[in-house]
């Protein structure tokens, strides 16, 4: 794909994203990476109306050489990259029920969400919690990187979500299926719930190794 034709699907995507309501506002960034750096969403902008364009360009450095200035949350994404070779995109959004699921009291750090259905285990897995931190703070890029060797998708406490994948497509549906996934959760508050057995999650794990 070219450069160009990455710009057009990261717009496209990012409409989508927004229009389906799970961003809002100019929450939410996206980046792809590139043979000679990084295309990020600029700062202040809507998913939902990107000019491609304007698509912030970030050289190998991290140094922004085209477009718009890149998101203010871009350590974020270049803290995952860093931990991850073989990222080729990441999202990050403040999808509602991902972001209440990081506010409930009695979650497990070590893995947000139970396995409730296959899908879930084969595009998210485990989702360890970073601990609040205020934006732009440097102890929360710390914080991701601890995590982001070992995990493709993390949920910032009081905040939302972020997940690398090895294409955007495939980030972006990791992150709608945590959404999803999220959404069930939260419905199935206070019932008893049946997710997935070990042994279920472990074949599946065997099937479906993570690509990104
Ligand atoms: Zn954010």
């Amino acid at each position: 794909m070219t450069e160009s034709q990455t710009r057009d699907q990261i717009a496209e995507m990012g409409r989508s994203l927004f229009d389906r309501g799970l961003t809002f506002g100019s929450t939410g960034n996206i980046s792809v990476r590139l043979d000679d750096g990084w295309l990020m969403t600029p700062t202040g902008s809507s998913l939902g109306n990107l000019d491609p364009s304007r698509i912030a360009k970030l050289d190998l450095t991290g140094k922004h050489v085209d477009g718009d200035a890149p998101t203010k949350e871009a350590f974020l994404h270049t803290t995952m990259y860093e931990c991850r070779p073989n990222a080729g995109a990441i999202v990050h959004l403040h999808s509602t029920h991902s972001v209440a699921a990081s506010c409930l009291h009695d979650i497990d750090p070590t893995n947000v969400l139970p396995p409730l259905t296959a899908y879930y285990v084969m595009r998210v897995g485990v989702l360890p919690l970073i601990p609040y931190f205020p934006p732009g703070d440097l102890d929360l890029a710390r914080a991701v990187r601890e995590m982001a060797s070992d995990h493709h998708a993390v949920l910032l406490a009081n905040h939302g979500p972020i997940v690398a994948g090895i294409s955007l497509e495939d980030a972006v549906y990791a992150t709608e299926e945590l959404e999803e996934t999220a959404k069930l959760f939260l419905s199935l508050q206070g019932m008893k719930t049946r997710p997935l057995n070990e042994d279920q999650v472990a074949e599946l794990r065997r099937r479906f190794p993570t690509k990104s």
